[in-house]
């Protein structure tokens, strides 16, 4: 069937909840092997039984991908696994939100440090991997998914630096498309509006509460809504590139 991805490999960052874990499950209910790092092992043990469970095969690996290290061995020791890497989906990613004036710089720190550094080692360590199995079968094309945000489209006010750390995100897919595309190499940006996972649940509890009064009454879209869109990205035929998809739930604004 055409959109399968029998005897291919993925590797999804940020995989022991939210939206990774949903791709890494979508992924493997389409036919992939599935790498699936983070940092908390017990969760990805968990989830690789799931994957397990549908046929296919997982590996975890206890990864820090502020870490370029632990970045490189990530995909190193997925390729030597598996002997290949077809799919990257570049996922993990932190949101810190509040006001300029007298934030916490280390919450900063820690967004420029996993949202643009992390995703920059992902990229740069899988690339080789991806340009590589772009040239063999079964499918002669791969993708690189980067996970940005409707933030990487739109500042809003008390988003500053997630913003700019999901702007980022955006410039480097479209010029990385650029240098790779001709390759066979699809680089695809996924723009989240809220979806329900426990991403704003690391901001401080005045922030937590500020940001669910923005947005209620609006009902979240689901993890699985995301790794859906992914899974068609990553299924399209190789001539078919989707480089930007922005999906809202209904009622946010
Ligand atoms: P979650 O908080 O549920 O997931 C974040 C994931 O990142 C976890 O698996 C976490 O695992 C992992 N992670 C955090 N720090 C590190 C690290 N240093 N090394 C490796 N992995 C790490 O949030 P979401 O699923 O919602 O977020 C996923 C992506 O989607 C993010 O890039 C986010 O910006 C983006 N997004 C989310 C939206 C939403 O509304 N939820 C909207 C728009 C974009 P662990 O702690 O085990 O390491």
């Amino acid at each position: 069937m055409a959109d399968r991805l029998d005897s291919t490999v993925a590797l999804v960052t940020g995989a022991s909840s939210g939206i990774g874990e949903a791709t890494a499950l979508e992924l493997a209910a389409h036919g992939a092997n599935v790498a699936i790092a983070a940092r908390r092992r017990d969760r990805l043990d968990d989830l690789a039984e799931r994957i397990r469970d549908v046929g296919v095969d997982a590996l975890v690996l206890e990864t820090d991908v502020t870490d370029e290290a632990s970045v490189r061995a990530m995909v190193s020791e997925t390729v030597a696994r598996f002997g290949r890497l077809d799919t990257v989906v570049a996922n993990a990613g932190v949101m810190l939100l509040g006001p300029v004036e007298n934030a916490p710089v280390q919450e900063w720190e820690r967004m420029i440090d996993l949202n643009l550094k992390g995703l920059l080692y992902t990229a740069h360590a899988a690339l080789p991997h991806l340009l590589a199995a772009a040239e063999s079968e079964p499918r002669n094309v791969t993708d690189l998914i980067l996970i940005s945000s409707v933030a990487g489209r739109v500042a809003r006010l008390g988003n500053g630096v997630y913003t700019l750390t999901k702007h980022g995100v955006g410039a480097f897919a479209e010029s990385l498309r650029q240098e790779v595309t001709k390759r066979h190499v699809r680089v695809s940006l996924i723009e989240p509006g809220a979806v329900a996972t426990e991403l704003a649940s690391h901001n401080r509890p005045e922030i937590l509460a500020a940001t669910q009064a923005r947005l209620a009454g609006v009902e979240r879209l689901e993890a699985v809504d995301i790794a859906e869109a992914i899974s068609f990205v990553v299924t399209r035929p190789r001539r078919v590139a989707v480089n930007e998809v922005l999906i809202r739930p209904t009622e946010q604004e």
